[in-house]
């Protein structure tokens, strides 16, 4: 393949790109891409009624076929969960009566097939939401795949399926939806690269709870490579090398024997506590996104759970999930977590995390619209019926709310008031709960921060969001890999911000922990430490590292390093500073 590779010359044996590396260490596979730009559907005139009726029964016959070859590999794949949403599929491909619709529409409108589908479907959707029925209603996401699938076929463009694939692979293609990463193959998908996306944004984070090295903004990428090309790829440093030389894989099979030998080193703290040398405790708690993540918490050491991102029980429902599903999952949760912490952080919709049922308004600027606290307290039956089941599972572990995007008091005592509405109507119907359950807040608003000595007055706990923080504090979207050089957390601006919180919690005797990404990088840990973080609530991946490298780290060491950075005038020199002092 000729590739114009707008790339750096190296030693090594391919040719190398370089992106934004998100972590995860070292990948190596094939190439598949992954095409996501969706089809556009336009409205035309036709003469030939005929050979349009044909058009949409072959695609429909395409559509079928492919299913069946999907469902067959699938069949031979472990864990899919897949199989219920292929049958629907298949079968409403084989509803005669609605294609029989479809092409009454093209005949008395004399319009193309792309379009009557979308309007049948669209018609078929609106009557399916009108009858009183959840299995029904869960149904409308498969319809719309469905349609999804033979506008594809009829715009010959191949769709593509990562929830089972055929053998290990690296993905490459221009974004992924934190949806998307959630369902696909984890055990033959081994890393992702994007062509646009930041360091912290949801898919990303998904990724790195999976252990699935990921870069972003690397531009053309998926022109770049061709199908079944090998790559090497480097998580951490953001590295592509497209067709390594034996040199390049043999290297490669040194850092994995390596990375085995350091895993085994790591396991040794499993179940320890984390002490510095002079004996400063802190705990390593995990960010979590679905049910299944607390047993690979438990299986990594993780101290408890600093951040439940709920937001992921909605988006991975084909309905507004009901308060009885979530008290179900909160408390199988709290009960497998026993009396470990266990923070679940209210809905946090929005910015690059949207839900089709939830008719969120397309809004331009999403991360500044209308997301988490303000869409909860907007839509108080929402939020009030996931404050009742948190309130009810909390009697089965240490469960805290953590209420996020707080930028004004008001919203706080808003919230606060709506929790007191729940814990009254639960105690007038007997039902049981934790009547001192705490509330928590993030800070992740430069208002909040600035406001932090009196928002300390109002909770139990902060836990900094440093990925929003930082977005907001320097006005970088941090999706945009345009301005990823703004989103560091190695900025003095936010270094400062971040000490004033901790100072603040410690001077009102309030727990401070972070749970943004920040929390995990290793030349930032000694920082949070010498300001006498609480507890850092990292990915399930790097649990038992950070605690390994705090416990060999003397707190009483680190405070002129953080003094010494806190004088420096920008990024590159904090972490220029950082990265001489502390090798890893
Ligand atoms: C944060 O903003 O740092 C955070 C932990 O929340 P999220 O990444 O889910 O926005
Ligand atoms: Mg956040």
């Amino acid at each position: 393949m000729n590739m114009a590779l707008n790339a750096d010359r190296s030693p090594k044996g391919g040719n190398t790109m370089n992106g934004i590396g998100t972590g995860g260490g070292k990948a190596f596979a094939e190439i598949y891409i992954v095409n996501n730009d969706s089809v556009e559907i336009n409205k035309y005139i036709i003469d030939n009624i005929e050979a349009e009726c044909k058009r949409i029964d072959n695609a429909r016959e395409i559509a079928k076929e492919q299913i069946r070859a999907v469902m067959e590999i699938n069949a031979k794949c472990q864990g899919d969960n897949n199989a219920g949403i292929l049958d629907y599929q298949l079968l409403f491909l084989e509803d005669e009566s609605f294609f029989d619709d479809i092409k009454r529409y093209i005949n008395d409108q004399h319009v193309n097939c792309e379009y009557a589908l979308h309007e049948c479907v669209n018609s078929f959707i609106r009557d399916f939401e009108a009858i009183e029925n959840d299995y029904l209603k869960e149904r409308t996401s498969d319809i719309y795949d469905m349609e999804k699938r033979v506008q594809m076929v009829l715009a010959q463009r191949p769709l593509q399926d990562i929830s089972c694939m055929a053998g290990e692979c690296i993905i490459a293609t221009d974004e992924m939806l934190p949806s998307q990463v959630m369902s696909m193959d984890r055990n033959n998908i081994k890393g992702i690269l994007m062509e646009y996306g930041g360091k912290t944004s949801h898919s990303v984070i998904i990724a790195r709870s999976l252990g699935i090295p990921c870069i972003v903004g690397l531009k053309d990428i998926k022109k770049l490579v061709a199908n079944g090309e090998k790559v090497i790829i480097d998580g951490s440093t953001g590295e592509v090398n497209i067709n390594p030389n034996e040199n390049d894989i043999s290297d490669y099979q040194q850092y994995q024997t390596k990375n085995q030998f350091k895993n085994i080193e790591l396991k040794k703290f499993i179940d320890k506590d984390t002490r510095t040398q002079d004996g400063v405790t802190m705990k390593i708690l995990a960010n979590i996104s679905s049910e299944n993540d607390i047993n690979l918490m438990l299986e990594n050491g993780g101290e408890g759970i600093g951040l439940f991102r709920t937001e992921f029980i909605y988006i991975n429902s084909k309905t507004l999930p009901s308060e009885e599903t979530q008290y179900k999952i909160y408390s199988n949760i709290a009960q497998k977590n026993k009396d470990k912490l266990f923070i679940i952080r209210t809905l946090d919709i929005g910015g690059d995390k949207s839900i089709d049922y939830l008719n969120i308004k397309k809004e331009e600027n999403p991360f500044l619209g209308f997301r988490a606290i303000r869409y909860c307290l907007k839509n108080p039956d929402i939020f009030k019926a996931q404050i009742s089941a948190i309130l009810r599972a909390s009697t089965y572990g240490n469960i805290k709310f953590m209420i996020p995007m707080i930028a004004t008091l008001m919203e706080l005592r808003s919230a606060k008031k709506l929790i007191d509405e729940v814990k009254n109507e639960l105690e007038s119907k007997g039902i049981p709960f934790c009547k001192d359950t705490q509330i928590g807040m993030m800070i992740e608003t430069p208002s909040a921060a600035m406001m932090v000595d009196r928002f300390v007055k109002e909770v139990d706990f902060f836990s900094i969001g440093t990925n929003d923080l930082t977005q907001y504090l320097f006005a970088a979207d941090r999706m945009n890999e345009q301005v990823a050089y703004l989103n560091s957390s190695f900025h003095p601006q936010l270094l400062k911000v971040v000490k004033d919180i901790v100072d603040c919690s410690k001077s009102n005797g309030i727990e401070v922990d972070i749970c943004g990404h920040a929390g995990e990088n290793p030349y930032l840990i000694p920082l949070w430490v010498a300001m006498g973080v609480d507890n850092l609530s990292v990915s399930i991946p790097s649990i038992l590292a950070v605690r390994q490298q705090i416990c060999n780290t003397n707190k009483k060491d680190l405070a002129p390093v953080l003094e010494k950075v806190l004088a420096f005038d920008d990024a590159y020199e904090v972490e220029e500073y950082l990265k001489t002092k502390f090798q890893f």
